[in-house]
């Protein structure tokens, strides 16, 4: 039985490939889409109505979402407002805990999470020591971005470097890995510096 307001990440197939879009349960009379600033695609599902019901709306919606998002992504995006230091560190850390049971069956231990504010990299995976960096100006992408990143240093611990295996692991657990990462791109406002970030 899925929870009130715990959001997860689901993926169905729709004949443009896989989509993923994050359901939340509320307490609400009908079924409701959204497509954020970042392209991301948000459900909120009557607690009465089955998972099932989200994922079939989706799929058969599936041409239209993704034009959006795409149309979404593609657009340059001006940064969130700046938020507090604790603020911050409250949404990267439920960051790190929406994507984690992705990699949890794998034998990956929940890290350590450390903020950082760094110039030119979005996040950084320290395998060895057993934690993850993640730039404070993640705080002010939207949330989909922040979970991309998150994701993409905990495969990390899974295989070190950018190698085939890497990317065949993101296609695995966030098959629109891509278009997020392009997002991303666009949110290099966020940054201190004017540049783009590497993960
Ligand atoms: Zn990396």
């Amino acid at each position: 039985m899925v929870k009130a307001d715990v959001p997860q990440l689901r993926i169905v197939d729709t004949p443009r490939g896989p989509l993923t879009y994050t359901l939340t349960r509320k307490r609400v009379k009908n079924l409701n889409l959204r497509v954020g600033a970042g392209g991301e695609i948000m459900v909120s599902l009557p607690l009465r109505c089955p998972v099932r019901q989200a994922d079939d709306f989706v799929q058969e919606k599936s041409g239209w979402i993704l034009d959006a998002a795409a149309r979404r992504a593609e657009r340059q995006t001006e940064p969130l407002p700046p938020v507090s230091r604790e603020e911050c560190a409250r949404l990267l850390r439920e960051a790190l805990e929406r994507v984690y049971p992705l990699v949890e069956p794998l034998g990956v231990a929940f890290p350590a999470l450390k903020l950082r504010k760094l110039k030119s990299q979005w996040g950084n995976c320290h395998w060895a020591q057993g934690y993850i960096t993640l730039n404070t100006a993640l705080a002010r992408c939207p949330e989909e971005l922040r979970d991309y990143v998150a994701l993409h240093e905990l495969v990390h611990f899974l295989h070190h470097d950018h190698g085939p295996g890497f990317y065949a692991r993101m296609d695995g657990l966030m098959p629109d890995w891509r278009r997020r990462r392009k997002a991303l791109k666009g949110c290099g406002g966020a940054l201190e510096r004017e540049s783009i970030g590497k993960v």
